[in-house]
């Protein structure tokens, strides 16, 4: 379908955008990749009256490793933290992540700032980056605000985000040693939103200790979901097979699936033990390289 009339707004700087979303509020969108925001007006779903483009500020694309770590710049596209080589060897879950995001077509475009931005809970990235404790550089009127991730999703389509304000920069702490994640998801076919999906991360001691652990689960809750239970229980255990699966066993109690197209309750359930069991062994394997 065609979406509806909207007026375009491409500022050059990002006071200029904020200035545009304070003078047109609940009417404003911000556009990033157009990813999900432009089908979801083509449905309809979205009715902006004006759209404001940010994909002509210069300075918001970037990867790289500063103050303890890695920052992502908000129109940094999907497709270059898939060949990034500072991912690639720092944050091998990020690129796990981000090769299951839709297609590639969809992924030259698609942000990781408006992947999170978005609030859909079956988004691949917010439950990785709920692993990894990131922080959001959010830019508003009286500056920058930082945003822990677990208090970014409020509830549907709706994040702590204020009207005015822009998501700038994405920040993830930098791994301790013996640190390693993984992602896992399964999808009905190739480019699809993830039936379940979970993102580990853990840092091991030079025994396999496990002395910090981040447990992320796409899809089957009203947001990305924190799986602190099961973070709690890891934590001073042991990473072997007995440990993984009762953390896997408290990660699936933690979930809250409903019963959809992609399935029953109860096997969603069991898909979100055995893809944890999967992303937690994967992160010890990479940890304790
Ligand atoms: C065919 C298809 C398949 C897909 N499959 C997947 C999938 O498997 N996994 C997955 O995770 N996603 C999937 N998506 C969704 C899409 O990849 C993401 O939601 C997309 O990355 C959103 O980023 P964007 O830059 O395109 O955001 P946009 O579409 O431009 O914006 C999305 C929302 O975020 C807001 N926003 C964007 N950037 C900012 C910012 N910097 N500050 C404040 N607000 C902002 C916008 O106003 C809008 O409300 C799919 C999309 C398509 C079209």
């Amino acid at each position: 379908m065609i979406p509806p009339a909207f007026e375009y707004l491409r500022p050059s700087t990002i006071p200029e955008a904020i200035g545009f979303l304070q003078q047109y509020g609940d009417d404003a969108k911000i556009l990033s990749g157009g990813q999900s925001l432009i089908p979801m007006m083509k449905f309809r779903l979205a009715r902006p009256a004006y759209l404001i483009d940010i994909n002509r500020i210069a300075g918001l694309s970037y990867i790289r490793e500063e103050g303890g770590y890695l920052k992502i710049g908000a129109l940094t596209r999907e497709a270059e933290l898939e060949h990034s080589p500072l991912i690639q060897s720092r944050f091998p879950i990020i690129q796990d992540t981000t090769r299951v995001v839709a297609d590639p077509q969809v992924r030259n475009l698609a942000t990781l700032a408006g992947n999170l931005a978005h609030g859909d809970p079956a988004n691949d990235h917010p439950a990785t980056m709920l692993s990894l404790g990131a922080k959001i550089a959010a830019t508003g009127p009286k500056g920058e605000r930082v945003i822990p991730i677990e208090e970014f999703f409020i509830t549907l389509f709706t994040t702590a985000l204020k009207p005015d304000e822009i998501v700038t920069e994405i920040r993830i702490p930098l791994p301790l040693p013996r640190s390693g994640g993984g992602y896992f998801k399964l999808e009905r076919k190739v480019g699809d939103f993830a039936t379940a999906a979970v993102a580990a991360q853990l840092t091991l001691d030079a025994s396999g200790v496990c002395q910090q652990a981040g447990i992320g689960l796409t899809n089957v809750g009203p947001t990305p979901l924190k799986a602190r239970t099961a973070e709690e229980f890891l934590r001073g255990k042991k990473l072997d097979d007995a440990n993984i699966r009762q953390a896997a066993q408290l990660a699936s109690e933690e979930a809250q699936p409903s019963a959809d197209l992609r399935g029953p309750v109860e096997y969603k359930r069991g898909l979100v033990k055995e893809l944890a069991v999967r992303a937690l062994s994967r992160a010890a394997e990479r940890a304790s390289k």
